[in-house]
């Protein structure tokens, strides 16, 4: 029911060859469905569960997924913040509400899934943190082994947590994210290891599901969607799951795809910015936002076409306006998200205040990490706890009552 096919020169391959790079010209693979024969129906999908299942008809996984119930997470209408910027229709999807607390898990469960189905025994990722999470938590549910490599002392207290309590072998390399992909991307094409960085084409699969329950939700195509932009993996997985929707004549527009970099770790902005035909790598990318501090983005060729097909924006903002927006939403909205998770709605404020937006649209930012991933960051940003003496005078002298 469908093929794997390059995404630059458009070479075929056939399923189940456990293939990363075209072999002809080196560029990424993407799944493509034979769209006409497959049985999808809006009836069928609406009687399911919100969830990244829902949708298992534009998946790639024949067998019993490897699943925790991912995905189905809330869509929140931003009242207060979309007062404050003058637009009323301003919503984030919640993807730090996924079982391991950020959206990866919606490229986890159909990518080990994927890895059961094509007979692999062990997997592997490289991470800035929530892929590392992620693939320790859905090894741990199909019972296989995991290793995971992390840029020495770069990566949020709560995810190396999560590695380590799901049962990954953890290595941490004195280096950064990109020079980690490329150290496992070898181990795994000499050791037979499956990689599942967003290189891996089933795992984009399960994360085009976000723009499909925010279609649901919505009842209908928002004007834009605003992801923040690290790899550039799930800029491009929306972006392909909305053009399979409008294949099949379930949707008749496409929203807007614009990115958010941070200004220490922009490659895809920059490109964007000076039109350039290809993204120029960054040696030494920095941002509180770690999630997203990355030099060399792997899907950035697809990530520009998303951009520049659907008249989107690119736009970055400083780690000052990621950490008051993590505030804003905390205390304006109830949402606590990771500041990377920020940096989709501080690009929105960016560019409406700078006028690049029509105020009337309807746009859905994918904040995309949970809060607790990273207490630290947290904690640095606000006043500690105040303490007291057990009485309660003492109390009410700290309450200045
Ligand atoms: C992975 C991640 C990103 C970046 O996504 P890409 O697909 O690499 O662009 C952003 N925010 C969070 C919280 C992430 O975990
Ligand atoms: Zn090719």
């Amino acid at each position: 029911m469908y093929r794997l096919v390059c995404v630059s020169c458009g070479a075929s391959y056939p399923p189940d060859e456990i293939l990363y790079n075209c072999t002809k010209c080196g560029h990424l693979l993407a799944v493509r469905y034979d769209l006409p024969a497959l049985a999808v129906s809006r009836k069928i999908w609406d009687s399911r569960p919100l969830s990244v299942w829902r949708y298992r008809e534009l998946l790639p996984v024949t067998i019993e997924p490897v699943t925790i119930n991912e995905g189905g997470t809330p869509l929140y209408h931003l009242k207060r913040l979309g007062k404050e910027l003058g637009i009323p229709h301003l919503y984030a999807k919640h993807e730090g509400m996924n079982p391991s607390g950020s959206f990866k898990d919606r490229g986890m469960t159909v990518g080990v899934s994927m890895a059961l189905q094509l007979k692999k025994k062990s997997v592997a990722c490289a991470s800035t943190g929530n892929t590392s999470a992620s693939l320790a938590v859905y090894a741990a549910k199909a019972g296989i082994p995991a290793v995971v490599l992390l840029p020495a002392g770069k990566v949020a207290v709560g995810k190396v947590a999560q590695a380590l309590m799901h049962g990954a072998k953890v290595i941490s390399i004195r280096g950064n994210f990109d020079r980690a992909l490329e150290m496992v991307h070898e181990l795994c094409l000499s050791h037979g290891l499956y990689l599942l960085n967003s290189i891996n084409p089933f795992r984009l699969e399960g994360q085009k599901t976000i723009g499909f329950e925010a279609i649901d939700q919505l009842g209908g195509v928002p004007d834009r969607f605003v992801l923040p932009v690290g790899n550039a993996g799930n800029i491009s997985a929306v972006h392909k799951g909305l053009l399979e929707l409008k294949e099949l004549g379930l949707v008749d527009s496409l929203p807007m795809m614009t990115g958010i970099q941070a200004a220490g770790s922009m490659p895809v902005v920059r490109a964007i910015r000076e039109n350039l035909p290809e993204v120029i790598p960054e040696g030494d990318p920095e941002t509180v936002a770690t999630a997203i501090r990355i030099g060399a983005p792997v899907n950035a060729e697809k990530a520009l076409t998303a951009i520049r097909t659907t008249g989107g924006l690119a736009e970055s903002v400083t780690d000052d306006e990621i950490l008051a927006m993590q505030r804003d939403l905390a205390r304006k909205e109830g949402i606590g998200v990771e500041p990377a998770s920020a940096a989709s709605v501080a690009g929105v404020k960016k560019l409406i205040e700078a006028g690049a937006i029509d105020r009337s649209e309807r746009i859905v930012c994918v904040v995309t990490g949970h809060l607790l991933k990273d207490p630290d960051t947290v904690i640095r940003q606000c006043e500690p706890p105040t303490e007291i003496d057990a009485d309660l005078p003492s109390l009410l002298a700290a309450l200045r009552l």
